[in-house]
């Protein structure tokens, strides 16, 4: 593949996981430690929660992951990359390649087709518009919104917009999803169809990391790390997980 002076070197080796930090800790000024000595481990393929009460930590450790801050002390590897050699410009494209992000809040731009919003989580990729849009009405057809290509946000239902934000998240097929509270703001339904989502494209290969401060969507989910107090408590694997009751059309 090319390369450019900011792209970082593509292909997460199976023998690297794809987060890997090591006694990371990060303080604020003022004397708040909201990560102190976290180690956590994920490998590619796997779907986990990262849940904790509000404070805990979740939200600092959310932006480590995803290269959005870099810890006080410890290693932060995502991908086999340490990014304490990486310059900023360079962390930008390991997170534009690497990390597809999912909020709460959808974060869709608005008065812009749904198709157009998920080409848009390809505007790094260096590829032309039209294959753009092309992989983003497959990334909607992924997630069940073939049917809503040229619909606007304002156009559709909480549930669907978060798929599409997932569709923008994973139309690049990045080594990690970090989703953020991805049913915060769904009601229970359309939840369960985000929560069957995220496992259908774990199924297909994704890695996939729920931050969420809701037990029962963790429980759902195959590992749970918890974390309170900047510590991570207990890392729970489920031999099988709570199985989610099957899809819930048209959400
Ligand atoms: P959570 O996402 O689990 O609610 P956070 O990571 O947001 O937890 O916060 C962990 C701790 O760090 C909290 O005590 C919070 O008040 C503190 N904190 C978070 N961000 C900052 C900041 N920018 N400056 C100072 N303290 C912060």
């Amino acid at each position: 593949m090319t390369t450019t002076p900011d792209s970082v070197p593509a292909p997460p080796s199976a023998a690297h996981p794809v987060v890997d930090l090591r006694d990371v800790t990060r303080s604020y000024p003022g004397g708040v430690t909201a990560l102190a000595g976290v180690d956590l481990t994920v490998r590619a393929g796997e779907l986990l929660a990262i849940v904790g009460p509000s404070g805990s930590g979740k939200s600092t450790l959310l932006h480590i992951v995803g290269t959005l801050d870099r810890p006080t002390s410890g290693t932060v590897a995502i991908a086999g990359h340490d990014i304490a050699s990486l310059g900023d410009r360079q962390l930008s494209a390991l997170r534009a390649r690497h990390i597809g992000f999912v909020f709460q809040a959808f974060h869709l731009v608005p008065g812009v087709s749904a198709q157009d919003n998920v080409a848009e989580g390809l505007l790094y990729s260096g590829l032309p518009r039209t294959k753009r849009r092309t992989m983003a009405a497959e990334a909607l057809a992924r997630v069940g919104l073939a049917d809503r290509l040229g619909h606007r946000p304002h156009e559709l239902s909480g549930g669907q917009k978060q798929r599409v934000a997932i569709a923008r998240a994973v139309v690049g097929e990045p080594d990690l999803l970090l989703a953020d509270e991805p049913t915060g703001a769904l009601d229970t339904a359309s939840g369960q169809a985000v929560v069957e989502l995220l496992h259908d494209l774990n199924a297909d290969g994704a890695t996939i990391a729920v931050i969420t401060h809701d037990h029962d969507l963790a429980a759902r989910l195959p590992r749970r790390v918890r974390i309170t107090d900047g510590r991570v408590i207990a890392d729970e694997h489920s031999a099988s997980p709570a199985a989610a009751p099957r899809k819930v059309a048209g959400r």
